[in-house]
């Protein structure tokens, strides 16, 4: 059994202390249980002074076939493919209170949003939620044109990047980094706040980001807690790096399978209209 203790020992060790820190968990990496959960997790770094942003997606909930005008060319998608059969009802927009999140995130960021003080940014496929004294200010410059805002408020307030028990691949930080690089975002579709549909960015494919590992692993402190090895990075410092290595190599980010049409399209430089 992991005690809160432990999580608060680790907290000081990789010197968090006071910072905004994006959080990408697996609870399952500490091969035990948390006693008190992802709420424990959090608390420990509440307790610190941090202010803890994480992932909140939506997309599986929210997203919408393409409209027959507005289909960007180079875009990560095959418009003639079949459209997968979806769940929900078309006609509702997300909202910012709509206690939804993609089930792939891992637990943390559905009992975040949960939490009394938890904010979530105005992006209908890609939010992001924040907690503690600077949740307001990273969470208010999100919007469906600017996905990635929450990020570099974070990266300009001295914030960091903790994987606990993750890899590369789940750095949502590193899309950032590819649009700094030179890349556009890819565009997927959702209703906006008035029901209408409109296109919004996204991220691409994050299957090849753990090639960045030799460039970005020199960085990170580590601890381990458990069985769960936690890295935490400074943002600012990720972003350059990371922005010049793709500059560098723009192949670098390329996951494992050879025919990925979004790693594809990315590398090419995304979409080529709006
Ligand atoms: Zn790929």
């Amino acid at each position: 059994m992991i005690l809160g203790e432990h999580l608060v020992a680790a907290v000081e060790n990789l010197h968090l202390a006071n910072r905004p820190v994006m959080l990408h968990t697996s609870l399952r990496s500490f091969g035990t249980a948390i006693d008190g959960g992802a709420d424990t997790l959090i608390d420990a770094l509440l307790a610190h002074g941090c202010t803890v942003l994480t992932p909140a997606f939506t997309e599986p909930q929210f997203g919408l076939p393409a409209p027959a005008d507005m289909r960007p060319a180079r875009n990560g998608l095959d418009y003639t493919a079949p459209v997968v059969e979806k769940h929900r009802p078309e006609t509702v927009p997300y909202a910012v209170d709509c206690g939804l999140v993609n089930p792939r995130l891992g637990v943390l960021p559905a009992v975040l949003i949960r939490r009394a003080g938890a904010v979530r940014g105005r992006h209908p496929l890609n939010s992001f939620a924040a907690i503690g004294p600077r949740a307001a200010e990273l969470i208010d410059v999100q919007s469906p044109d600017d996905v990635y805002g929450p990020i570099r408020e974070l990266a300009e307030r001295g914030g960091a990047i903790l994987l606990v028990g993750v890899g590369l691949d789940r750095m949502t930080a590193l899309h950032l980094a590819e649009q700094r690089a030179g890349r556009r975002l890819f565009t997927r579709w959702a209703r906006g706040e008035a029901g209408e549909v409109r296109m919004v960015e996204v991220g691409s494919c994050s299957g090849g980001f753990p090639r960045l590992e030799p460039v970005l692993g020199p960085l990170a402190r580590s601890v381990v807690v458990g069985a769960s090895r936690w890295r935490a990075y400074p943002a600012q410092q990720v972003l350059a790096t990371a922005t010049a290595a793709i500059a560098a190599d723009r192949h670098i980010t390329h996951c494992p399978d050879a025919d990925c049409l979004l790693c594809r399209h990315a590398i090419a430089g995304g979409p080529t209209t709006a």
